[in-house]
């Protein structure tokens, strides 16, 4: 699969198409797309740093590769003088005064920025239908969803409204959409890529990620966004680049599978999961079928720590320091209550609800500690587990794209559909979605690969040489980056 983002720079140092050209031909589309795959679109800004692109090369001058490229920013993500909303009514008219550190260094790149994604409320959600801002639809079957939380990226590049899209992993907000659009979703090492200015859901999981048509896009984008950020104590960065990586194949590596993620899954999947088994034996690795019992914690675990986070993280928005204020003639509570029942949708409130309770005195040894300790261990399966093999293969949910309506109705059942991606979370590991295969509805389906912690490479030279082995037929759906 030929990189999106290569082939633009190409036709843009060539001259067949003009930066402007390509951002003003896809604002043109989006304007004739009913799906509200964006909150907010850039177009002046766009075209502006478009055109300066097109002067540089008009004169000669050599420009970086993602100079000129247009993708797309979740709404959650920080930028300076754009509203950003969460999703959020609460944030609806939130204006940030600075640039989420990701987003700094593509600005610097000369990226082009075609506007801010739709997403769950804060992050939360699995389907994109908690958004205040509307629920964006499956490009290829609008009675789906396209995934969430990050559901207007995956859209977005589905769509071919830009050549990648940063969202963010919190429990798989990156990987399920991305798996849902037959996208390569990457959600890098906890601490690889600055979280200055992502909107905080629940701190100690959350990742900003990558969501793009191939391989290559994902690992151009990632080594020029996983930088040291000294605003950041978590940040580390990474100095290997994956692109230089992406080439070094199979041969010798051992992939395992937790037998456990295999149990119950339905017959299409298996199969679409064994045949991506067979392929990665015929690339040179050898498959080994292990036992990881932890994984049956992951799902309560994250829970409990992702709402206790979130909780502590929105307390925030009580409409005075930050967020909507309502109109209120009563005392201070009476107004902060008014705020925040107004600002925020049913799912954030069920958070924060389920997060204080476990916080709360006379519960926090019960739930909070208990769900640390655990935490824990499952860290430890992990690097137990990465003692014996290099990669780890699971599913990244049991079906395609669900439809549109039950997130909504199955509030738990929809929980439970994150149980293949959280545990990635809560240790901290990088993952990436890699698709391979539809199914009977023609809807795309992929599979995970999880690698120890800043060992993108390995990660992503597994996961391109099974996209070229695959050599597209898992990516026939994708629409063309074009005017
Ligand atoms: N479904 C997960 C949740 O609701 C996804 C979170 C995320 O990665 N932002 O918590």
């Amino acid at each position: 699969m030929k990189s999106v983002i290569l082939s633009l720079h190409e036709k843009l140092i060539n001259q067949t198409v003009t930066a402007e050209a390509l951002a003003s031909g896809l604002f043109a589309k989006m304007k004739q797309d009913q799906n509200p795959i964006f909150i907010t679109k850039t177009e002046d800004a766009a075209l502006s740093v478009a055109r300066k692109v097109d002067k540089k090369i008009q004169n000669g001058e050599p420009i970086g590769l993602l100079e000129g490229i247009p993708m797309s920013l979740k709404d959650n993500l920080s930028t300076d003088g754009i509203r950003t909303t969460c999703g959020s009514k609460m944030l609806a008219d939130y204006l940030p005064i600075y640039d989420a550190h990701a987003w700094e260094l593509l600005k610097k790149e000369g990226a082009v920025l075609l506007g801010k994604t739709n997403l769950d409320e804060f992050g939360m959600g699995s389907s994109g239908e908690t958004s205040y801002f509307g629920t964006v639809f499956h490009p290829m079957d609008a009675n789906k969803v396209a995934g969430g939380s990050s559901s207007g990226a995956a859209a977005a590049v589905l769509s071919g409204y830009g050549a990648y899209a940063l969202g963010t992993d919190t429990g798989g907000s990156v990987r399920q959409p991305a798996a849902f659009c037959g996208l390569v979703g990457l959600k890098p090492t906890y601490g690889a890529v600055s979280r200055r200015g992502l909107i905080a859901y629940a701190s100690s999981l959350d990742q900003i990620g990558i969501l793009a048509q191939t391989v290559t896009d994902a690992a151009l984008v990632f080594d020029a966004i996983a930088k040291k950020d000294e605003k950041d104590d978590t940040s580390v960065g990474r100095t290997k680049k994956t692109m230089d990586a992406r080439t070094f194949g199979l041969h010798g590596k051992v992939i395992g599978i937790p037998e456990e993620t295999r149990q119950g899954l339905p017959e299409e999947t298996a199969k679409a999961l064994d045949a991506a088994v067979d392929r990665y034996r015929a690339l040179g690795a050898e498959i080994r079928i292990l036992s990881m019992p932890e994984l049956s914690l992951a799902l309560p675990v994250y829970y409990i720590l992702a709402s206790a986070e979130a909780a502590s993280n929105l307390g925030r928005y009580d409409g005075i320091r930050f967020g909507h204020r309502a109109d209120c003639s009563g005392t201070l509570t009476e107004q902060i209550i008014k705020n925040r029942s107004e600002g925020f949708g049913a799912e954030v409130k069920r958070r924060i609800l389920l997060g204080n309770f476990v916080l709360s005195k006379g519960y926090y040894d019960d739930y909070y500690r208990k769900a640390q300790l655990l935490r824990r261990s499952i860290r430890k399966a992990f690097a137990d587990l990465f003692g014996k093999v290099d990669l780890l293969l699971t599913p990244v949910t049991d079906t395609a794209a669900f439809a549109r309506g039950f997130a909504l109705e199955n509030a738990v059942d929809t929980y439970r559909t994150d149980r293949y991606n959280i545990a990635v979370n809560l240790a901290g590991l990088p993952a990436v979605t890699v698709p391979c295969g539809y199914q009977k509805d023609g809807l795309p389906f992929a599979h995970q690969l999880i690698a120890p912690a800043f060992a993108e490479e390995v990660l992503l030279s597994a996961a391109y040489a099974f996209e070229e082995a695959a050599n597209g037929v898992y990516q026939t759906h994708l629409r063309e980056v074009t005017t």
